[in-house]
């Protein structure tokens, strides 16, 4: 697998043609759209007081605003300057100077005032602190004083009583490692993080579909390809610089075909900044676009392939790449017998698109020798998640689309580095190359010099559900070690979350800024760490981007802002090693940076080579060009494996809309804009279709509240072109009303897409106290969201 090589980046496409402008006239006037140079003006002024060293991260450091990845200004894909304002809008976290004393220490209620955004803007953590229960105001600690509490406590508790997580905030691969075998080494499996909150059911699914887990392909084979498809992905608005690849396509007749259940404005139109003829003209994106039903996408891709047996009954051939399937596949008579049980009716209703129009992408499809399919959240948050993403690759198994130039299966992660988690280990369900099956135990065990805990961990759902056990319960959490992360806005039913993050005795909070989660009480203490950012660690780090490129991102000197008592993660977490097992700390122990990777390219096997990233624009990518190369996948017979899945049940009651959360201008929780530069939603803005919104007779603007049993959401209503039944929300505005403790079954990822039912605001205003509060809410009661 992966001889072929990547070869570098091109030139895109030259030419004009007028035929993808959106408008003839210059700059967007008049079309609501981002203003690029006004924002980057913004940030030039906002980090002022450390211009020389936000360049040089800009021009020297590998970006940490999302996971398409580039090491400076220069990427893998195309030739010329690569920046967005993604990558601007984070600059001020790494150059910006401590908390204002008189400010971090106020009262607690005064700074729970502030919203995360303005916590934000208050600057850096200066110093470690603690907050006692009872406590009013955060205190000043030693780094020593802050790390005898934590490792006194782990002392004193059952390894099963305390857990570890990591975001995915400019984390660096040699920190996720470090963190991975030290929580190992201190006995505990509790170990989760961010990118698989976002992206397991893909892991999972690509493993037991092709034995890979991650994507197969590039972003270079996005040019050229027939048909790139993308499948609830607003790649646009998450990676923009990856608009420019998506022109770079159409120039070379790529057709580019947008399923979501949102006409999504940023996937319709762009103006790419740094291509003159689309930054005056606009570029329109999507070629077509399938509004579906959220949760629909199973039964869609039912049909797609339905059709194509149909076309096969015609003519042997014209659907199917037999040659592909009987060399390279599996369970070809199963998932045919699966797809022909499904009835047309059953597929349009739960897809919510046409026949009609299910046949033409399935034979446009079926025509095309190539294709890419790129997903991101849409797919990948419900609790069939896995089962979405087999079914995506079952349509690629029955093409051949895999293993070659133009063609592959791209899960299209968000933020930058989230793809070395896994592989690092940093999660419950695997170790560093590889699972949890013994030969790989012994493996690791070897590698490592101690034993592992053998106990299956829990993922941060279940965990943060463990927080609220009896006291005397073996697997109640009592301690919780964040390395970032803000569960309040990330997570499902944040009434929950506050209350389970309450309940700990002890919560800590390694850092580079406070954010709401980190004002929560704590029954003991909460402790804050000071983290280096990625460019200030020693010896530097690296990063993993979603195409399976590894890139070095050197130490930057010259932070006039710099954070004195900041630590580099992975240091802090062998200290707390050296407090906790003084006699073996060793093990876990590196003399630096350098150390970590060496041993990292012995403990998994694909990243032999990320020992000789050294300087500033090294960069390898594991695996080759293409996984699964040739249709030989890396599973036992080094075949696919088809696998049938049923159309999900919805259990939508009648009169209830399935509800999405979606982001804004936003880093993940980190809002960047209160207005939605592509669409002008505000952030309680409802995205509802206008004929369900007069149905209820709600007018464009109006106030409205969308509730079911989990919560009430009062916003206003905005006229979208979404599909009837379905309404959008911001995340994580709208967590209030998605549940906790629903998760799709194989990969543990939580349930983000719920019903809910929708009403005028006045009407529910003037009927609550009769009508709502206190009835339940029985047609949505026994909904299993
Ligand atoms: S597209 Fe992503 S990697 Fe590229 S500059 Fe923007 S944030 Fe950074």
């Amino acid at each position: 697998m992966g001889q072929t090589k990547h070869t570098g980046p091109i030139k895109l496409p030259k030419g004009i043609q007028p035929k993808f402008w959106v408008s003839p006239i210059p700059f967007g006037l008049g079309k609501v759209k981002p203003k690029h140079i006004r924002d980057t003006m913004k940030v030039v002024w906002e980090n002022k007081d450390n211009l020389s060293y936000a360049k040089n991260i800009i021009t020297k450091g590998v970006c940490d605003g999302c996971a398409l990845g580039v090491s400076g200004l220069y990427d893998q894909t195309l030739t010329g300057p690569h920046l967005c304002t993604t990558r601007l809008n984070v600059l001020r976290l790494n150059t910006m100077p401590a908390i204002k004393e008189e400010i971090l220490h106020s009262d607690i209620d005064e700074l729970r005032k502030l919203s995360s955004t303005e916590l934000r803007k208050l600057g850096r953590i200066p110093y470690p602190l603690i907050r006692r229960a009872g406590e009013r105001k955060f205190s000043r600690i030693s780094w020593d004083e802050a790390m005898d509490i934590i490792a006194g406590k782990m002392k004193k508790l059952d390894p099963k009583q305390y857990a570890f997580y990591l975001t995915s905030r400019g984390i660096t691969n040699e920190t996720y490692y470090v963190a991975a075998k030290v929580a190992r080494f201190l006995g505990t499996n509790h170990l989760d993080n961010a990118s698989r909150i976002c992206h397991s059911p893909s892991k999972t699914a690509l493993n037991r579909s092709l034995g890979v887990g991650a994507s197969t392909c590039n972003y270079k084979d996005w040019i050229g390809t027939d048909v790139l498809l993308f499948w609830g992905s607003v790649a646009s608005n998450s990676s923009p610089v990856s608009t420019k690849y998506m022109l770079a396509a159409k120039k070379k007749g790529t057709k580019i075909i947008v399923i979501n259940p949102y006409r999504e404005p940023a996937m319709d139109k762009y103006w790419i900044p740094s291509v003159p003829e689309s930054a005056l003209f606009g570029t329109k994106i999507a070629d077509d676009f399938y509004q579906i039903n959220i949760g629909g996408d199973i039964a869609f891709m039912h049909g797609i392939m339905k059709h194509w047996f149909e076309m096969e009954e015609k003519e042997y051939g014209s659907a199917i790449n037999h040659e592909f399937v009987q060399a390279h596949v599996n369970g070809y008579e199963e998932l045919k017998a699966k797809v022909q049980e499904q009835s047309w009716d059953a597929i349009v209703q739960s897809s919510g698109v046409a026949k009609e129009r299910i046949i033409e992408l399935s034979e446009l499809l079926a025509k095309s020798k190539n294709a890419v399919f790129a997903w991101a959240l849409g797919l990948t948050m419900h609790s069939f998640a896995t089962d979405n993403i087999s079914q995506v690759a079952n349509l690629a198994l029955l093409r051949g689309f895999i293993g070659r130039k133009n063609n592959g299966l791209m899960p299209f992660r968000g933020h930058s580095s989230v793809q070395g988690t896994g592989e690092m280990g940093a999660d419950p369900f695997v170790l560093p190359g590889g699972g949890w099956d013994k030969k790989n135990v012994e493996r690791i065990e070897k590698l490592w010099g101690f034993e592992l805990p053998k106990w299956q961990g829990d993922i941060v759902g279940v965990s943060l559900e463990n927080a609220m056990l009896p006291d005397d319960h073996e697997r109640k959490l009592k301690l919780y070690y964040l390395s970032g992360g803000n569960f309040l806005e990330t997570m499902p039913n944040p009434k929950f979350v506050e209350k389970a993050l309450a309940n700990l005795d002890i919560r800590i909070h390694q850092d580079i800024i406070l954010n709401t989660s980190t004002l929560v009480d704590a029954k003991e203490a909460v402790i804050v760490l000071p983290a280096k950012t990625r460019y200030e660690q020693e010896g530097g780090g690296t990063s993993t981007s979603t195409e399976r490129m590894v890139y070095f991102s050197p130490e930057i000197e010259g932070n006039k802002n710099r954070i004195k008592e900041a630590r580099a993660e992975w240091k802090i977490y062998i200290d707390l090693a050296k407090r906790v097992k003084p006699d073996t700390a060793h093990l876990v122990d590196f003399k630096d940076a350098q150390a970590i990777r060496e041993e990292i390219a012995k403990a998994n096997p694909n990243y032999d080579g990320i020992q000789y990233l050294k300087k500033q624009g090294d960069v390898f990518q594991w695996g080759g060009a293409w996984l699964c190369e040739d249709g030989i996948c890396p599973t036992p017979d080094g075949k696919g494996n088809l696998i049938p899945v049923d159309i999900p049940s919805l259990d939508k009651p009648d009169g209830t809309f399935y509800i999405t959360t979606r982001r804004g201008k936003q880093f993940n929780s980190m809002v960047f804009k209160e207005v939605d530069p592509f669409n002008d939603a505000e952030r309680y803005d409802v995205l509802i279709n206008p004929e369900d919104a007069k149905r209820l007779n709600i007018l464009d603007g109006e106030g409205i509240v969308v509730y079911n049993e989990h919560g009430t959401f009062q916003g206003k209503a905005r006229y979208a072109e979404i599909t009837k039944g379905n309404i959008g929300l911001h995340f994580p505005e709208g967590n209030v009303l998605i549940p906790q403790g629903i998760y799709d079954g194989p990969s543990g990822i939580p349930q983000y897409s719920v019903a809910a039912k929708v009403e005028k605001a006045e009407r529910y205003l003037a009927e609550k106290d009769t009508k709502y509060l206190e009835k339940r809410i029985d047609d949505l009661e026994d909904t299993p969201a």
